[in-house]
């Protein structure tokens, strides 16, 4: 491709970039396509020859958005957001367009020193204290992987790599039932095992890991000969948003000498805004914080952040040093694969960079207390109905509820969830409650308005009183 056709191309799938988003509301937000619609237009057998960009673009838009559920679509519902705000797309395709590996400092120093810089805004921006530095990961599954590994090691005196675990007594790991599934496959992958993962029991409002039973499940592992590790807690867990009191965790983690890693991937977001920063009270006493901006912030996915308290016990678990990646003549620079699990690491902090100077924390502020604000009161209007009951209240902007349903409630939520997403207007996911089905309601859209959450009022409501 010559510079004309690359500037033609990259013009047109930027203004097709914008008159997407400019249509989002127009289209059902999730795709309406059936399995095997779109792979059935695709050529079983890649071409021999090249073929031109008019057809190549065609087909892109003949077969591809039809097929795609709208995660930018302002009445996104659903899971949690993974917010793109224009902004950050433009970074991105600057990004895309240089292409560098940043693995290491002499590789991009400008990403390196950039991603240094931002991670530390950040870190001001959530009131989080110094003595936190960090990374962007490509995710909170990978930010969470690096921060067991790290945990793995030091409870084993840094010989589980050399050794393996076969030569140790069962490492164990600490966490509540509310976590998020990538804390099991980060055990796994650790080597841990599942029967080593500790599930405590949790209590209150906000289900949060019981420290008491926490403590003396230390205990218990102590004396059975095992070999506690740390403690994986949540802020704003997948499910229904439940926190851990990580303050009181931390006391116990002290106590024992263990390891703390928070999974904020959602709600970590709204710390910005000081007035939710209860909900993580004693943060300061973790070692590792995973929060994604790729989900409420606006940075366009993949950005996950990991604050660690220290790096070098990361370096020490995960670096390896082949002659062929060592950066000779550059004393005090840092090389982020060493913190990492990939080796190879795309340029996420210009997105961060001109997300946050384009909007400014008070833009984010306003964007995020908008969101808890539509959701509690949708909450509200919910409860006050007689036939809708509000399984659990709102954190920060996910809450859940249940229609009721007669003799089978669950199946009676499943199908009005189905029924709902295939209307289109709006798009919303089921979660499990105490073993019964609830939908969950998450406001979190950079576009979405409060007319969006009255949206979401009428068609719940009629969708529900005409199954
Ligand atoms: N932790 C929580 C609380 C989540 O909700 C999710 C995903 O939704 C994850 C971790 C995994 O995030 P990622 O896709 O960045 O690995």
């Amino acid at each position: 491709m010559d510079s004309d056709e690359f500037r033609h191309w990259s013009r047109k799938a930027a203004d097709w970039g914008v008159d997407y988003r400019q249509t989002l509301r127009d289209r059902p937000v999730r795709a309406r396509t059936r399995p095997g619609d779109i792979a059935r237009q695709i050529a079983a057998a890649p071409p021999e020859t090249g073929e031109a960009m008019e057809a190549i673009f065609a087909d892109f838009e003949r077969i591809i958005p039809d097929g795609m559920t709208h995660w930018q679509h302002p009445r996104f519902f659903a899971y949690f957001p993974a917010n793109a705000a224009p902004v950050s797309v433009i970074a991105d395709q600057i990004v895309t367009a240089i292409a560098a590996q940043c693995m290491l400092w002499q590789t991009s120093p400008a990403a390196t020193e950039l991603e240094t810089r931002v991670v530390d805004w950040l870190r001001q921006a959530l009131g989080l204290p110094e003595g936190f530095s960090g990374l962007i990961q490509d995710s909170a599954s990978t930010a969470t992987l690096a921060a067991t590994l790290v945990m793995r090691e030091r409870a084993l005196a840094w010989k589980g790599n050399s050794e393996g675990l076969a030569a140790h007594r069962p490492v164990r790991v600490y966490a509540s039932s509310e976590v998020h599934t990538s804390i099991d496959r980060a055990i796994w992958i650790a080597g841990i095992g599942q029967d080593n993962l500790v599930r405590i029991p949790t209590s209150g409002p906000l289900r949060g890991m019981d420290p008491d039973k926490l403590d003396a499940a230390i205990r218990a592992d102590l004396a059975a000969g095992h070999i506690p590790a740390g403690v994986i807690a949540c802020t704003g867990g997948t499910s229904i948003g439940a926190c851990d009191p990580i303050g009181r965790i931390g006391e116990v983690v002290r106590e024992h000498g263990l390891y703390l890693h928070v999974d904020a991937a959602w709600a970590g977001s709204a710390m910005i805004c000081p007035e939710f920063r209860a909900l993580w009270d004693g943060i300061e006493a973790a070692d590792s914080i995973v929060f994604n901006p790729h989900k409420w912030l606006g940075a366009q996915f993949d950005c996950s952040i990991q604050f660690i308290r220290s790096p070098e016990d990361q370096v020490r678990t995960l670096a390896i040093q082949p002659e062929y990646l060592k950066t000779h003549g550059h004393d005090g620079i840092i090389n982020y694969s060493e913190w990492s699990v990939p080796l190879g690491r795309r340029f996420r902090a210009l997105k961060l960079w001109f997300l946050l100077r384009y909007h400014g924390l008070e833009g984010l502020r306003t964007m995020i207390r908008n969101h808890v604000a539509w959701s509690v009161a949708l909450a509200e209007r919910l409860a006050a109905e007689p036939d809708f009951t509000i399984v659990s209240q709102p954190v920060l902007s996910l809450f859940s509820f249940r229609h009721q349903g007669g003799a089978d409630a669950d199946a009676h939520n499943i199908a009005l969830v189905n029924a709902i997403n295939d209307d289109g207007r709006i798009y919303l996911t089921q979660t499990r409650v105490d073993g019964r089905i609830a939908i969950r309601f998450q406001a979190g859209q950079f576009d979405m308005t409060r007319e969006d959450a009255d949206t979401a009022f009428s068609v719940i409501t009629e969708i529900a009183r005409r199954l």
